[in-house]
């Protein structure tokens, strides 16, 4: 086999992988915006329903914080992302790529916006917390030494991010894990890893109830890791 045909194999494995996880959350719009069909017929990106009442995850997560972090926030990405799917459609159409920069950093900024917030539903559950279950430990004692240097690393990584951002937990290709942040929804991104664990902490997601104390939020959000689903993604 030629050596670019083997990177094209090992590169499409990668992005198939992405695309797996693209789908559950996305649809097919990141397709359709290569396809080069008319405006009118893009597949847009929907808002996915919680696998849980708003008050699941209480006393943890507050009923309202969580209602309003969902039904407006999330809500408004998906929004801005189908807006700018809109007019990427809409420029390929007429040809005219003046401001495409403009809608490719809009569509960066709602679509990881709308990934990163599907994949912080699925990251907690009602019932859940504790220690993981022996796969997800075996992973994390590979990679991180131990289950306490890992939810150390991990929590530290949250308390630090740098105004608005996230938490990450990612999977490589090789199988090993890491940790690392974005600031916003996009920004600090390693484009090798999949991400299987996601702690928000823009202030929306905690200030109700937590006003300032970003770090009380943090240790309490470890008691309602979905543990289910993180396993469920290696
Ligand atoms: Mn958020």
């Amino acid at each position: 086999m030629k050596k670019d045909r083997r990177d094209f194999i090992k590169t499409t494995s990668v992005l198939g992988t992405t695309a797996a996880l693209g789908s559950v959350m996305f649809g097919s719009e990141a397709l359709s915006q290569q396809s080069g069909m008319s405006p009118e017929n893009i597949k847009l990106a929907e808002l996915p329903k919680l696998d849980y009442p708003y008050d699941a995850l209480e006393p943890y997560i507050d009923a309202k914080t969580l209602e309003i972090h969902h039904s407006k926030h999330h809500n408004a990405y998906v929004q801005g992302l189908n807006k700018a799917l809109e007019e990427l459609a809409k420029a390929r159409f007429k040809e005219d790529y003046s401001i495409i920069d403009y809608w490719i950093k809009k569509s960066s900024f709602h679509g990881a916006g709308h990934v990163l917030h599907t994949l912080y539903w699925k990251s907690m559950a009602p019932n859940a917390g504790g220690e993981p279950p022996q796969k997800v430990m075996d992973a994390i004692n590979k990679s991180f030494g131990s289950y306490k240097a890992f939810k150390e690393q991990f929590s530290a990584a949250a308390r630090t991010v740098e105004g608005s951002g996230w938490a990450l937990l990612g999977k490589l290709p090789d199988g090993s894990l890491m940790i690392y942040q974005s600031e916003k929804h996009e920004n600090l991104s390693p484009w090798n890893a999949v991400p299987i664990l996601v702690c928000d902490v823009w202030e929306h997601a905690y200030y109700l109830k937590y006003q300032n104390k970003r770090a009380d939020y943090i240790n309490s959000w470890w008691n309602v890791v979905n543990w289910k689903f993180v396993e469920s993604n290696l």
